[in-house]
This record gives C-alpha cells, structure tokens and sequence, in this order.
C-alpha cells in the first residue's frame, strides 16, 4: 500500500485528540514528501544530523520531533528549528537545549522521557526523578525552554498485558505530575505495533513509522 493510503488509514482510526508523528527516519526526503503531500506537517527523527539535512530540504510549514536519545554536544544543529524534543532525560540535557534555545532566540518545547520499559536499553527517568526536577529552582530559572508532557518507549514484547502495564504506569505518572504542574499537556506513547493500545490507555500522541512508511532498512 502506499504511504499516502497508509497514513489515511491511521488518521481515519484516531480519536480527534491524538496527534500522529510521523516518524520519517531512515527514509528518504521523496518518501517523506509523499507524506507531506498526503496532508501530514509533523515528522519525527531519531538523529539530529539526519533531521537537520531533512529540515534543510523540506517546506518549512514542518513541525519536526527529535524522538531519540539526545546527544548534548549536537543540540546546537537542531535548537533553530526543532518544535518538540521527545527524549529529555538530564536536567544537564535539558540545560543544554535552553542555552541552545536561547542562542535562536526561541523556546523549545520539550517531554520528559519516563523509563517505563523493564529493559536496560532503554533510557529515561524515574517519577520521581521528574518530579523533583519540575519542581526544582534550577528548572524553573531556564527560560528557554517549555516541559509540555511525558514520553514513554514500552518494552519490546509480545506480551500485551505488560505492555499495558507499562502505559499505564506512564498515564498514572502524568496523572500525578499533572496535578502538581498543569502546563502538562502531551502523553507520547505507543508505535506501529502498539499504538492502538497506548490510545486505550491515554496517549495523545504516537509516533509511528514503519506503518507509515513501512519496514526500515539499516544498512
Ligand atoms: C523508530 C521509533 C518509533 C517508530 O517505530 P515504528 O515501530 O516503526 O512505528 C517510535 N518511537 C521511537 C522513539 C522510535 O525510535
């Protein structure tokens, strides 16, 4: 099928509250001007150089999400441009991105990551980590940037009641942290295999790629 079929399909199956991510790595700017074409703006990329080269080729009307790990040292490529950074683990990182920001004169929006999954591979911090750092007086003296919400990356099963498990734990972490912080808006959670769940369990934000753009090739 292709990608302008694929994308209407999911966008015709989502509640009216949950925004797509499409996540365009690995894939060439043709396959990502299909998408563009099909009525898509945003887009989401795992690294920063990959993403700016895309940025740099692309119509500018794009909202790009960096969804990977965040390399401190490449912030600077994206701080001109980039709308939201799902990733956020460090308030050392998120120092990072507000100085960046404030060199372009910007504000970026950015989600704290949650480590949800029960795998090692996977980065993010503890509730309770997050919670100290938005209410922490270093967090609130930086300016340039904005927490909107909370990501979460499942673990890679095949056992849909863990899965859930793991959303829910993320639901009930923003839950909480919201009561506390109301400027919390966006729940990023679920993928191609697992989106229609992490919906179910108050995702209003996913990011899906292979079944956008199908299966990714990493050589
Ligand atoms: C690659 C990636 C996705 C999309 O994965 P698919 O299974 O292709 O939908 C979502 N989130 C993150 C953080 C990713 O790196």
């Amino acid at each position: 099928m292709s990608i302008k079929q694929n994308l209407h399909n999911i966008k015709s199956s989502l509640p009216e509250n949950v925004k797509l991510v499409a996540v365009s790595k690995t894939k060439p700017v043709e396959d990502l001007m299909e998408a563009y074409n099909a009525g898509q703006r945003i887009f989401g990329e795992n690294k920063i150089q990959e993403m700016a080269n895309k940025y740099e080729q692309m119509p500018k009307d794009i909202q790009w999400h960096m969804i990977g790990h965040v390399q401190r040292n490449k912030v600077k490529y994206m701080a001109s441009f980039v709308d939201l950074v799902h990733g956020v683990d460090s308030f050392k990182l998120l120092k990072e991105i507000d100085k960046q920001a404030t060199h372009s004169q910007r504000q970026i929006k950015c989600l704290l990551q949650i480590k949800i999954a029960e795998e090692d591979s996977k980065f993010g911090m503890t509730p309770e980590d997050a919670s100290s750092l938005l209410s922490s007086n270093e967090f609130s003296e930086l300016e340039h940037i904005k927490i909107v919400g909370l990501m979460g990356m499942a673990t890679f099963t095949n056992n849909m009641i863990q899965v859930e498990n793991e959303f829910n734990v993320l639901k009930s972490t923003f839950e909480e942290l919201k009561t506390q912080h109301q400027e919390l808006e966006i729940i990023s959670m679920g993928m191609s295999g697992d989106y229609e769940l992490a919906i179910k369990c108050g995702s209003n934000m996913i990011r899906v790629g292979s079944s956008i753009f199908g299966a990714r090739n990493y050589n």
